[in-house]
């Protein structure tokens, strides 16, 4: 692969602002000869680069070589165009454990602790305070971890810190340090069905498209929580509206839904323990800097001759 120029699409505005992507890069390939420049997604500004990191697809990538995901996710590119136009590309896999697993163990607390509850009381100026039995502490509680990657291992060492018991699911069923018990995927059902907290961490694949369903669902213990991090489409939103709405669980935090942003006439707003957050478990202020030292690592293996790290097209 040839890499003369990489260009930095306008989309990765929504995590980072792309300048210090750019800059950062710039000083980091000054000896390999590289030039990094902010483009602004459009095929012109695209036409002499070589590659781009993007949060995005625009068709106009398809002419490149390479194309690097600032996400781990992939579904938003069409990877089979992208295969058959000999395009290579990349994720950012590897960099959100931290930053999504203490998300995670926020909402964790959050939901344990009611600090949900005296945030919302807070807009009102209401002094409520929680019934004798609303507040609980989570060492000692188990939680299921389903996808024990870059994203689940960042979680399982948050919960374990917090003293929880933690079980885990993929598709091979590996022991993962941490982690008291791997299932298969296909062992899902009896997977969650002792845990407190149920946290998802998978992509989104044909496999995992609808993974926690009305039967998943019912599965869970009456007091669990869903905690999804992962994508919105790994979960049948109307069949978790329908649990929750049952009392079938306790309640959730949201980070992903099926459509984004959730609509406002969406049901998952209003229940009182539900936490919505959009889609940012992985923002942190350093988040362009992580990207940056996969980028670094790439750029290093293209002038060996070898791919690019996290290749996945
Ligand atoms: P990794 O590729 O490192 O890990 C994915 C894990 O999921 C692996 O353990 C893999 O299992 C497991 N898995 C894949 N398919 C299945 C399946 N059918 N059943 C059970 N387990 C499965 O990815 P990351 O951990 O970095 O990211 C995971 C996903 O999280 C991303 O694809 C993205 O969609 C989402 N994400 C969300 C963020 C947010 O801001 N909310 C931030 C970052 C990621 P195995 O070990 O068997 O291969």
């Amino acid at each position: 692969m040839r890499l003369d120029r990489i260009g930095v699409d306008e989309s990765v505005a929504a995590v980072f602002p792309p300048g210090r992507l750019v800059d950062r890069l710039g000083d980091a390939t000054d000896e390999s000869g590289v030039d990094v420049t902010a483009v602004d997604g459009s095929p012109e500004g695209m036409a002499d680069c070589d590659a781009v990191v993007t949060l995005e697809h625009h068709e106009a990538y398809l002419d490149l070589s390479w194309v690097h995901s600032i996400q781990a996710g992939v579904d938003r590119f069409p990877r089979d165009r992208l295969r058959e136009a000999g395009v290579a590309l990349t994720n950012s896999t590897g960099i959100h454990g931290d930053a999504v697993g203490e998300t995670v163990a926020g909402f964790v607390l959050a939901l344990a602790r009611r600090i949900h509850e005296y945030a919302a009381s807070q807009t009102a100026n209401e002094w409520n305070r929680p019934d004798w039995d609303e507040a609980w502490t989570v060492a000692g509680e188990r939680a299921c971890v389903i996808g024990l990657g870059g994203l689940g291992r960042g979680i399982v060492g948050r919960l374990t810190g917090l003293g929880l018991d933690v079980d885990g699911v993929r598709r091979d069923p590996l022991p993962e340090p941490g982690v008291d018990r791997v299932y298969p995927t296909g062992d899902l059902r009896e997977a969650v069905g002792d845990a407190r907290f149920v946290v998802l961490a998978v992509p989104l694949t044909d496999a995992t498209r609808g993974l926690v369903g009305r039967d998943e669902l019912a599965a869970m213990d009456d007091d669990a929580y869903l905690i999804n991090v992962a994508r919105g489409g790994v979960v049948d939103q109307s069949a978790l509206v329908a649990a929750l709405r049952d009392d079938e669980i306790a309640g959730a935090a949201l980070d992903v839904f099926e459509t984004e942003p959730l609509p406002a006439d969406s049901p998952l707003w209003d229940f009182e323990d539900v936490i919505v957050s959009p889609h940012c478990a992985a923002y942190t202020r350093d988040y362009y800097r992580h990207v940056a030292t996969v980028l670094e690592e790439s750029v290093r293996r293209v002038g060996d001759g070898e791919d690019p790290v996290n290749r996945v097209v």
